[in-house]
């Protein structure tokens, strides 16, 4: 065990963490070049390869023999998801290891995101090991960046190692500081064998699959095994390392990182965060930090066509046995039809669930606004958690309405922050405090409701920085705030799925937009249509739709195909725009 080294890469989206993970298995010969043509190795997801973003690494265990001793050691990577929307995942595998390294862009510098993962990794007592990559670039300023990493984090800047993922230049160097710095896994006292899920998937062949770090004991094959959090049980029908392919052992042991096949047919079972234990009895400790999934976005999803409906229920139920965080239940809307309101971690989660539908399974979907969880507090006392604004109870029996809060970090440069100050004011933001990172980008600190934070706020807040803030954002709490519930009329009957919560404050001119935005998209007809905001009984904005023109083809009885065609067309279009609703 003395040779064994758990870690994990720290990096915010695009500061290279694949190609640097790359050029280990490559520099460990643990992949072949022609294995490696296909870059990119550990980028699982058709996804995440084409929007060149990893969500998640694929763990890979590697052999490397220390250049000065040549010793040899065995190196488990494992990765930290590179988003805030995966904070839990982030917590758990930082508990898997004994160390991380953090990856810093030379030509960027310490984002959001990073300063986020850094803290909860210094918390968990990990050894970091500082690395500014990218150095190869034209701009980049690797001693700026240096003393960036001292300033912010207190190490100092001359450990910081200095790598390219692209030219390989320091990777060999980078591999030798990770055995020489990370603690060996400490020796376990326990007498049942303990694992941490830091992650689990289906596969269609073997069942659920857990990547686990074995804590205390060992996993051996053909063994029975409890999952404490969600209290099922299983055979390790099959255990193993990832190499990254997953190649079968007889079992896996304390300090180790490998893979478990229980054959179980839901991924609810076996949770990240989750411990496997050998105990049958179900009196073992289970390790600490176990946290059931809590969805934070939510939004209706329909299909375009009501007959798609069946596909909808079979493609969420399957999505359902490879993430376990998503969470649905059937709604119906009067405006449309069949569908499911869903809880999402938050909005790339959203985006991750809505692509893989569209793709995965065909389905031309559409998503209603999203929002986040009120609580209702009824004058009677009783609380209602609302997660469809449409199902708010009626105004005169509640009391008191909670929203969740989120503490946010904005890192901009400093020429942004009246820019972004205007921003976070208007979202109802209270500002807590400021640092400066160096000497021209600052983090900005705000208490913000999540509610305004889950529709438009980062595209926002990217277009007044043009592009150059990053952000990050932590649920604090529920607090009690002005809100009421806006319906939206058209033609006096209220569309239930454009009902939203908003500030009373802001309340008379969103009314406004919506029915403006609704004017524009809404095809004319051959009567006057009116679109109304309104709170409760009392209508705050109205805009109308002129009608139609005298209509020239009403005369045209039957005949004339080419017309109807014409009529037709027009009326996909209105279905288009209706989409874009
Ligand atoms: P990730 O999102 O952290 O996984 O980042 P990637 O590894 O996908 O890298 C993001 C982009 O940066 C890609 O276009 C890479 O080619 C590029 N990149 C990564 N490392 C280096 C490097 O050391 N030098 C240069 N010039 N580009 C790099
Ligand atoms: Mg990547």
């Amino acid at each position: 065990m003395d040779q064994l080294r758990n870690f994990c890469i720290i990096a915010h989206i695009d500061h290279g963490k694949s190609t640097l993970a790359d050029r280990f298995l490559e520099e460990t010969q643990t992949l072949t070049q022609r294995e490696m043509k296909n870059t990119q190795m550990l980028d699982t997801m058709e996804l995440e390869q084409e929007r060149g973003i990893t969500i998640k690494l694929q763990p890979a265990r590697m052999n490397w023999n220390h250049t000065k001793t040549q010793e040899e050691f065995i190196l488990n990577l494992i990765d930290t998801p590179g988003h805030v929307d995966f904070q839990y995942e982030v917590s758990r595998s930082l508990a898997a290891c004994e160390g991380a390294i953090l990856v810093v862009d030379a030509a960027q510098g310490i984002e959001a995101q990073t300063l986020a993962t850094v803290y909860m990794a210094i918390e968990n007592d990990l050894e970091i090991i500082p690395v500014i990559n990218k150095i190869d670039l034209p701009n980049a300023d690797p001693d700026k960046v240096a003393q960036e990493i001292e300033d912010v984090f207190g190490f100092p800047k001359e450990l910081c190692l200095r790598v390219s993922g692209k030219s390989g230049v320091g990777v060999h160097d980078l591999l030798d500081s990770i055995c020489d710095l990370i603690p060996v896994p400490s020796l376990s006292e326990e007498e049942h064998t303990r694992a941490l899920i830091f992650d689990s998937f289906f596969d269609p062949y073997k069942g659920v699959i857990a990547y686990v770090r074995v804590m205390d004991g060992e996993i051996k094959k053909g063994m029975k095994v409890h999952m404490c959090g969600t209290d099922s049980t299983a055979e390790a029908l099959e255990v193993g390392y990832m190499i990254p392919m997953n190649v079968a052992q007889p079992s896996i042991k304390t300090g180790e990182i490998g893979y478990v096949v229980t054959g179980l047919k839901d991924v609810s079972q076996v949770r990240v965060g989750d411990t496997i234990s050998s105990d049958m009895t179900k009196e073992a400790r289970p390790l600490a930090g176990y946290k059931p999934a809590v969805p934070m976005v939510y939004a209706g999803i329909f299909t375009i066509d009501t007959e798609d409906y069946p596909l909808l229920r079979d493609a969420l139920s399957k999505l359902l046995l490879s993430d376990s965080s998503l969470i649905y239940e059937p709604e119906t809307s009067k405006a449309l039809g069949f569908g499911f309101r869903c809880g999402f971690l938050g909005l790339l989660h959203m985006e991750i669930i809505q692509e893989r539908l569209d793709r995965e399974f065909n389905l031309n979907i559409l998503v209603t606004t999203p929002t986040v969880r009120y609580v209702a507090v009824l004058r009677n006392g009783e609380e209602v958690m609302i997660s469809n604004p449409s199902e708010m109870p009626d105004i005169g029996s509640v009391e008191e309405i909670k929203q969740p809060w989120a503490k946010i970090e904005v890192i901009v440069p400093e020429s942004y922050i009246g820019a972004v100050m205007k921003l976070c004011d208007e979202k109802h933001g209270v500002y807590m405090e400021m640092k400066y990172i160096d000497k021209t980008r600052v983090n900005l600190i705000y208490e913000i409701p999540m509610g305004q934070i889950v529709t438009d706020f980062f595209d926002t807040l990217k277009s007044v920085t043009s592009g150059y803030a990053s952000l990050t954002y932590e649920e604090i709490g529920l607090r009690v705030g002005q809100l009421v519930k806006m319906d939206i009329l058209i033609a006096g009957d209220v569309v239930d799925s454009l009902s939203l919560m908003c500030e009373k404050g802001d309340a008379h001119h969103i009314g406004i937009d919506i029915c403006l935005k609704l004017k524009e998209v809404i095809p004319r007809q051959m009567f006057p249509v009116a679109i109304q905001s309104a709170i409760g009984s009392r209508i705050v904005a109205r805009e109308t739709i002129p009608a139609m023109r005298k209509d020239v083809t009403a005369k045209l009885y039957g005949g004339d195909v080419s017309r109807k065609k014409k009529l037709l067309a027009k009326q996909k279009e209105g279905k288009k725009r209706m989409k874009a609703i």
